[in-house]
C-alpha cells in the first residue's frame, strides 16, 4: 500500500517502481579482481567500481537507510562468489576446516550508532545461507571482528604508515571467538586501497583462522576515495 502512494526510485538512478533497475544492477557484475598474497584464493574481488549509480546506491543504503537494497546488493555477493570460484575454493579446505565462517567486515562504534545497525549483517547472512545450500558444508555468519575506531591521540597522529599503525591496533577478533580449524570468507562494502581489508585479513589468520577471499560490494577506482 505505501508503495501504491508513494512508489520509490531506483536507488542508482531514481527511476520509478525499481528497488534497483537492471541498469544499475549490471553495475555490481563486473567482477573487478586484485591480489591479496594472504588469503587462500590468492585475490579478492569485487562486484563492481565504487562509482556512478553503484555509488550512488551504496550511499542510499549505507547512509541514507534505504533497506530494500539489502536484497539486490545480497544477490550480487551470491553471483560474485560463485563466478569468482569461491564455490571450487570451499571444496578445497574441506579437509582441512570443520565450518566456514562469513564474517562481515567490522563497522566502528560511532557509525554503527549513526546508522541504527550493521549494514553488512544482512549481506552476510544471505551469503552464508547462499553458500550453504549450494555446497552442503556447514556455513555460518560470525561477527569475529571488533573495530575500536579512533580514540584519543588521533590529532598527533600524522603520516599514512603511522595512521595505518594507529588503526592496526583497533581491529581485532572479538574475546571468545574461536578460530581454529575455521575458513573464513571476509564481506565488506568498499574497498578502498585495502589497507583495512588487510589488517582485517592479519587479525583473523593470526588467530588460526585460512581465510579464503575477501568479496567487497564495491571497489574504489585508483583505489581512493571519490569526493561528493
Ligand atoms: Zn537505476
Amino acid at each position: 500500500m505505501a508503495n501504491l502512494l508513494f512508489p520509490r526510485g531506483c536507488a542508482g538512478c531514481d527511476k520509478p517502481d525499481d528497488v534497483l533497475c537492471d541498469a544499475c544492477l549490471a553495475s555490481f557484475d563486473c567482477e573487478l579482481s586484485q591480489p591479496l598474497e594472504t588469503a587462500e584464493m590468492g585475490r579478492w574481488f569485487a562486484c563492481g567500481w565504487y562509482r556512478g549509480a553503484a555509488r550512488q546506491s551504496i550511499l542510499a543504503w549505507k547512509d541514507h537507510g534505504d533497506e530494500e537494497c539489502d536484497r539486490p546488493f545480497s544477490d550480487a555477493l551470491c553471483r560474485l562468489a560463485e563466478r569468482a570460484g569461491v564455490i571450487d575454493a570451499m571444496d578445497g579446505v574441506r579437509e582441512i576446516c570443520d565450518t566456514i565462517l562469513v564474517v562481515p567486515a567490522p563497522s566502528s562504534i560511532a557509525s554503527m550508532r549513526q546508522r541504527g545497525r550493521r549494514h553488512m549483517m544482512p549481506l552476510a547472512k544471505r551469503l552464508s545461507a547462499f553458500l550453504r545450500c549450494r555446497t552442503g558444508f556447514r556455513v555460518q555468519v560470525c561477527d569475529a571482528l571488533t573495530n575500536k575506531g579512533i580514540k584519543g591521540k588521533s590529532v598527533e597522529t600524522k603520516g599514512t604508515e603511522q595512521r595505518a599503525q594507529r588503526l592496526k591496533g583497533h581491529v581485532m577478533v572479538r574475546p571468545g571467538v574461536t578460530l581454529q580449524n575455521k575458513a573464513v570468507i571476509l564481506v565488506d562494502d568498499i574497498v578502498t586501497s585495502g589497507a583495512t581489508m588487510r589488517r582485517c585479513v592479519d587479525a583473523l589468520t593470526s588467530q588460526g583462522a585460512l581465510v579464503i577471499t575477501v568479496l567487497a560490494l564495491a571497489h574504489t577506482p585508483a583505489g581512493r576515495p571519490l569526493a561528493a
